[in-house]
């Protein structure tokens, strides 16, 4: 390869986000030649940060949890363990422009949108939700029929279909119960949640500092445009072609798809997964909202279905003393609210904001900035278990490591730090030191 560092084995690592990031740190420090390709003049991937006033700023909210263990096991590695500081966090709800505590039994009791029967309902039954789904084959059982039988229909409509259902769209019923039972066990009641100090850009910068203090390249502004392989794998970048003995694939399979050349596509996995995207809006407020760090937002006549407000996990200095709210609305990337521009958005989701909190006014809102992904959620259909597809793409030279292949686990960093883990350790993916 071009950049090679070294002699011996080389391999290329497609893409810079989280998954790319801690590939290449795993190989690099095992003493094999990595190069990471990341297309985009930053790395992060959907974690990464712009440069806001004299601060960087992730575009999408982002929190570490306590059960995280293969990411709190990379801090560890890179001496950052302690850098997060936890802190206890409170969730509300706002149902119809009510704005509703969601955290303790009284506060449920009190949540008037649902009839007090449903209240017990609710309590009891998501006390046991995870005994419930233990034992059971929740891959082959859809989110909708598990969830209605346990809770009721009024509690799916009024509720679950709105809360949980905003990670998926109309699909979310269709999902695999799996996978929201497996998000229970990683979130479950856990009120605690973890920030970087120096944000994920602190993370980001010791992953390529190890990267590059091990012998390994990092290229950003090296988007992959064609791969092919053969003994080894051909990677075609604009001006130059690179070779590398193998390589792993971050990339979202359909980009993937779109860069394989005729002899690789027919190879990669047949599975066909829908992606979800996200559009999201940043706030910087002068003032904070609320004592909450995520509030969802049912039926209240918003584009965003949730909200996300860092002060109570980071507190206000990262952002220069200003309070950062994010709002959000996971939606298919053909949407017409994908599509819109950003200066749109900003206007109709302040708006939004404002009527949401009137206790807010336009002068408190100091900055907002809009972001957009494409591909953040595969939409996984029942049965995903036994389809997943390998790592590995037989017969040929390259491992493939995205957020298809890390379900039942929630795409997290913590999943895409085991998945990273997991395809270095593969047979075929596995370092080969160089000898001597
Ligand atoms: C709104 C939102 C909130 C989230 N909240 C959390 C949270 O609180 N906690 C948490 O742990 N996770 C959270 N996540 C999920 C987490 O960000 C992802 O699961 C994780 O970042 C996926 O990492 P990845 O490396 O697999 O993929 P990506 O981050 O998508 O990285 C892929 C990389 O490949 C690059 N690329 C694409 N095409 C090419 C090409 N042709 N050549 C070279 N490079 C290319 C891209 O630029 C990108 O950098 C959130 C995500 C979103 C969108």
């Amino acid at each position: 390869m071009a950049a090679a560092p070294r002699a011996g084995e080389h391999v290329a690592v497609v893409g810079g986000g989280i998954c790319g990031l801690a590939a290449a740190h795993r190989l690099a420090r095992s003493g094999t030649g990595v190069t990471l390709l990341e297309g985009s003049d930053r790395l992060g991937g959907l974690g990464t940060f712009f440069p806001w006033r004299d601060r960087w700023v992730e575009r999408f909210y982002h929190c570490v949890m306590p059960s995280d263990e293969h990411l709190l096991g990379l801090l560890d590695e890179l001496g950052l363990r302690s850098s997060i500081r936890w802190s206890p966090t409170r969730m509300g709800m706002v149902v119809a422009g009510r704005h509703h505590p969601f955290n303790t039994a009284l506060d449920l009791l009190r949540f008037t949108p649902l009839g007090l029967p449903d209240r017990v309902r609710f309590g009891v039954v998501t006390l046991l939700l995870r005994r419930l789904g233990r034992g059971r084959d929740l891959d082959a059982v859809r989110t909708e029929d598990w969830l209605r039988g346990l809770y009721g229909d009024r509690v799916w409509e009024l509720l679950l279909a709105p809360l949980f259902g905003a990670k998926f769209g109309a699909r979310f019923g269709d999902v695999p119960a799996l996978y929201l039972w497996q998000r229970l066990g990683r979130e479950g009641a856990v009120s605690v949640r973890g920030y970087p100090e120096g944000g994920y850009r602190a993370v980001v910068d010791a992953l390529r500092a190890s990267i590059e203090a091990h012998g390994g390249v990092v290229r950003l502004g090296a988007p992959v445009r064609r791969i092919g392989v053969g003994d080894g794998v051909r990677l075609e970048l604009p001006g130059e072609v690179l070779t590398a003995d193998r390589a792993i694939s971050t990339l979202p399979l359909p980009q993937l798809r779109q860069v394989a050349d005729e002899d690789l596509a027919p190879r990669l996995p047949e599975v066909e997964l829908p992606y979800q995207g996200v559009v999201n809006a940043l706030f910087f407020l002068r003032r904070p909202l609320s004592g909450h760090y995520w509030t969802p937002v049912v039926r209240s006549g918003t584009d965003f279905d949730g909200l996300v407000q860092m002060t109570p996990l980071a507190g206000v200095e990262p952002y220069a003393g200003r309070h950062l709210v994010y709002a959000m609305r996971y939606t298919d990337r053909g949407s017409a609210l994908f599509a819109e521009d950003d200066a749109a958005v900003a206007e109709r989701w302040t708006a939004q904001l404002l009527a949401l909190h009137p206790g807010l006014g336009r002068e408190d809102v100091e900055d907002v900035r809009v972001f957009r992904a494409p591909f953040v959620e595969p939409v996984y259909p029942l049965g995903y278990l036994a389809r997943r597809p390998p790592v590995v793409v037989a017969g040929t030279p390259l491992l493939l490591a995205t957020t298809a292949h890390v379900y039942p686990d929630v795409t997290s960093w913590n999943s895409s730090v085991g998945l990273a883990n997991r395809v270095v350790a593969t047979p075929a993916g596995a370092p080969r030191p160089v000898p001597g």
